[in-house]
């Protein structure tokens, strides 16, 4: 392993943005596909208060970013970036730095995809999806070897060292399907596309992101995204996951199940109800307050051993 030498910038060891390691730097990385609902103003809160109830040896608190992930053009809502934007503006979720966005990363993740071919981590596809699930559904390295660019084949990890269990900061040990996480997965999809695994990774090294908090959804990508990292011989995050919000009929509430938007015009009472979700127990005076105030009141009483250590709760 110590022989492989990746030429991108991003992956010295020596880069200069290093020196910041020390500190918190989180992100809230919505995709635009729609508006922010209230599953997603959980994950966003929660990102941004653990960042902001951080506070280092010199007093200052944690970095909280925006990225907006917009890779997958086929799926994007015109305007849902800036209506995303516009809500947690609206939620007193102020970000730090400038927002990323994914669709102007893609020299970066394309570099990268060329260090992992050339360090021989990668391969070709042609497989289907019919035929990966009549062979029970888990992809078993069938074109590992396949060396050339073949038209509309997808690219594949090598995967090593198939990491399936982490500390979550939140919900303790946490162990994936271990065959899924072992499975050399996409980084590079057959429709010319840059896989949501490879652009997450790249994008988290590039902003030196050492903390990603967000829902239970994603806790089988972190399992991937933690072989990613571990092949691209960088550290890795900590990751922390909030349970998800659920319908009562066990739905996860997302863009695709058409959960209504959050009102921006109106905050305090998605505020309240999110917080309380998260198990912070927000008083009964922060219903009469103003934003800024809930706010305030979140960051200085954030504890994250009140996080439910539940991968979903109902919630109608
Ligand atoms: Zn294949």
């Amino acid at each position: 392993m110590s022989s492989l030498s990746f030429k991108n910038n991003i992956l010295q060891p020596e880069r200069p943005q290093l020196a910041i390691k020390n500190s918190y730097r989180g992100r809230f990385a919505p995709s635009p596909s729609g508006l922010l609902h209230f599953g997603s103003l959980i994950a966003a809160l929660a990102s941004f208060l653990d960042a902001k109830s951080y506070v280092d040896t010199k007093g200052n608190t944690g970095t909280w970013l925006v990225r907006i992930e917009d890779i997958d053009p086929p799926r994007e809502k015109i305007g849902a970036s800036s209506a995303i934007l516009a809500t947690l503006e609206a939620f007193g979720l102020h970000w730090d730095e400038s927002v990323l966005y994914q669709s102007q990363q893609h020299q970066l993740y394309q570099d990268v995809l060329s260090d992992l071919q050339q360090a021989n981590l990668s391969y070709y596809c042609q497989c289907t999806r019919a035929e990966i699930k009549a062979i029970g559904g888990n992809y078993q390295g069938h074109c590992r070897g396949l060396n050339k660019p073949v038209e509309n084949s997808a690219i594949r990890l090598i995967n090593q060292h198939g990491i399936y269990q982490f500390n979550d900061l939140f919900q303790g040990q946490v162990k994936s399907n271990q065959d899924l996480a072992k499975e050399d997965f996409i980084i590079h999809r057959k429709d010319g596309l840059f896989a949501y695994q490879l652009a997450v990774v790249v994008d988290d090294i590039y902003q030196n992101i050492n903390h990603v908090i967000r829902g239970c959804d994603l806790l089988e990508p972190t399992a991937r995204q933690l072989t990613l990292f571990t092949t691209l011989q960088q550290k890795t995050p900590q990751y922390g996951h909030v349970p998800l919000a659920v319908t009562n009929k066990g739905f996860k509430l997302s863009k695709q199940n058409k959960a209504p938007a959050i009102d921006n015009n109106h905050p305090q009472p998605a505020l309240i109800a999110a917080l309380t979700f998260l198990g912070q127990k927000p008083p009964i005076e922060l219903c009469n307050v103003s934003v800024e105030e809930i706010i305030a009141w979140a960051m200085k009483h954030w504890h994250r051993e009140s996080i439910p250590k539940k991968i979903q709760i109902n919630i109608a």
